[in-house]
C-alpha cells in the first residue's frame, strides 16, 4: 500500500486578542506538531475529547484553515506549494462531511441541486450533473424520484446525511474526511449510515479520515486509530492494538471510562475525570501529567516523544508506557 496523505509537524495556533488595541495576548495551541500518514484505501480514526484539536486537523487537511507550519503532502505532492498540487485541485480530491447535516445543505435548493452543485462549478454541463446527482442519490439509498426534488427541511437527519455523502462523492474524490459525520443520528440510523460508508469505501476505493468522540464507532470503522490530547498525538496504531493493548495512560483512561451502551450517555465528551487543561497554556513536559496516575517528576520536565516507526507501528508518547500498560511493573521498580 502507498501513502495518500502525509502530514509532518502540522501546527495551528489561534491568536487571542485583548484590550482596546486588540493586541495578541496569547495563543490557543490547537494543533501543535502533529504527524501522521494515511495509506491508500484505509480508514484512519481520530479520537480525543472535545477541544483536543481533531476538528482543527480536519480543517487544516481541507485548507479551510491555513497551517502555521509543517508539511502537508497529498499523493506525493506538497499542497499549495510551487511544483506541488494546488489547494483547489486537492479540494476536489478530498471531500468532507460534517456533523451538522442541515446547515451544510442549501435550504433553498432541492437536494439533487446541492449534489450537482460542485460538478457544475467545476464545468460539468447542468443536465449531466443533475443526472449524475440522481444516480448518486440512488447509490446512497435515496430514491431520486421520491427525494431528488425535496428540500432539506423535508428530509430526516439520516436522509440529509445521505445527501451530504452523495454531495461529497459527486466530484469523484479519493479521500473523504468525516468529522462527527454520524454523531447527531439515532443509534439505528447511525448504523445504517456507517454500513453505507463502509460499502462505498470498498466499492469506490476511497480513503477515509474518520473523526469522532465515539470510541465504539471509531473502532468499528477504522483500520488504524490516532489519539489526540491538547493538540498533540499521544498514541497511534492499528485499531486492535489501540483498543486491546493501549500503551498511553490517556488512551487507557478514555477506554476505561467509555460510557456503556447507555443511549443517554453516549455523547459524553469528557470521559476522563476532570476537564482537560487549557490549550492556551498547556502543562509543561507531558501535557497529560496533570491528570495522569502514573506521572513521575520526569513527566513535567520533559515532553515524551511519539517516536517513529513504519506506518503500521503502534507508538505512544509516554515516558512510562511500559509501566502504564501493566506489562512490566518490574521495569518501573528497577528504575527506582
Ligand atoms: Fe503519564 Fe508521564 Fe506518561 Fe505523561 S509521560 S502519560 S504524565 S506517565
Ligand atoms: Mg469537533
Amino acid at each position: 500500500r502507498q501513502p495518500l496523505l502525509i502530514v509532518r509537524n502540522l501546527r495551528k495556533h489561534f491568536p487571542i486578542r485583548s484590550g482596546v488595541l486588540g493586541r495578541v495576548s496569547a495563543h490557543v495551541r490547537a494543533v501543535d506538531g502533529v504527524s501522521f500518514t494515511v495509506m491508500k484505501g484505509e480508514t484512519l480514526g481520530i479520537v480525543g475529547e472535545s477541544g483536543c484539536g481533531k476538528s482543527t486537523v480536519a480543517r487544516l487537511l481541507m485548507r479551510l484553515l491555513k497551517p502555521d507550519g509543517g508539511e502537508h503532502i497529498f499523493d506525493g505532492e506538497a499542497v499549495g506549494e510551487a511544483g506541488g498540487i494546488s489547494v483547489a485541485e486537492m479540494r476536489r480530491q478530498v471531500q468532507m462531511v460534517f456533523q451538522d447535516s442541515a446547515s451544510s445543505l442549501n435550504p433553498r435548493m432541492p437536494v439533487q441541486g446541492s449534489v450537482a452543485f460542485g460538478p457544475i462549478a467545476f464545468g460539468t454541463p447542468r443536465d449531466r450533473a443533475l443526472a449524475q446527482a440522481r444516480q448518486l442519490l440512488a447509490k446512497v439509498g435515496l430514491d431520486p424520484v421520491l427525494y431528488g426534488g425535496r428540500y432539506p427541511h423535508e428530509l430526516s437527519g439520516g436522509q440529509k446525511q445521505r445527501v451530504n455523502v452523495a454531495r461529497a462523492l459527486a466530484l469523484d474524490p479519493r479521500m473523504v474526511i468525516l468529522d462527527e459525520a454520524v454523531s447527531a443520528l439515532d443509534k439505528s440510523i447511525e448504523a445504517q449510515v456507517l454500513n453505507l460508508l463502509q460499502a462505498l469505501r470498498r466499492e469506490l476505493q476511497l480513503t477515509y479520515v474518520f473523526i469522532s468522540h465515539d470510541l465504539s464507532v471509531v473502532r468499528w470503522i477504522s483500520d488504524r486509530v490516532m489519539v489526540m490530547y491538547l493538540g498533540e498525538v499521544v498514541e497511534i496504531g492499528p485499531s486492535n492494538a489501540i483498543y486491546e493493548t493501549p500503551k498511553h495512560p490517556y488512551t487507557r483512561a478514555l477506554l476505561a471510562s467509555r460510557p456503556a451502551l447507555d443511549p443517554d450517555n453516549r455523547r459524553l465528551e469528557a470521559p476522563v475525570s476532570g476537564d482537560p487543561p487549557s490549550p492556551i497554556n498547556p502543562p509543561s513536559g507531558c501535557r497529560f501529567h496533570t491528570r495522569c496516575p502514573f506521572a513521575e517528576p520526569v513527566c513535567s520536565a520533559r515532553a515524551p516523544a511519539l517516536g517513529e516507526g513504519d506506518v503500521m507501528a503502534h507508538l505512544a508518547a509516554c515516558h512510562m508506557q511500559d509501566a502504564a500498560s501493566g506489562h512490566s511493573k518490574a521495569v518501573r521498580e528497577i528504575r527506582h
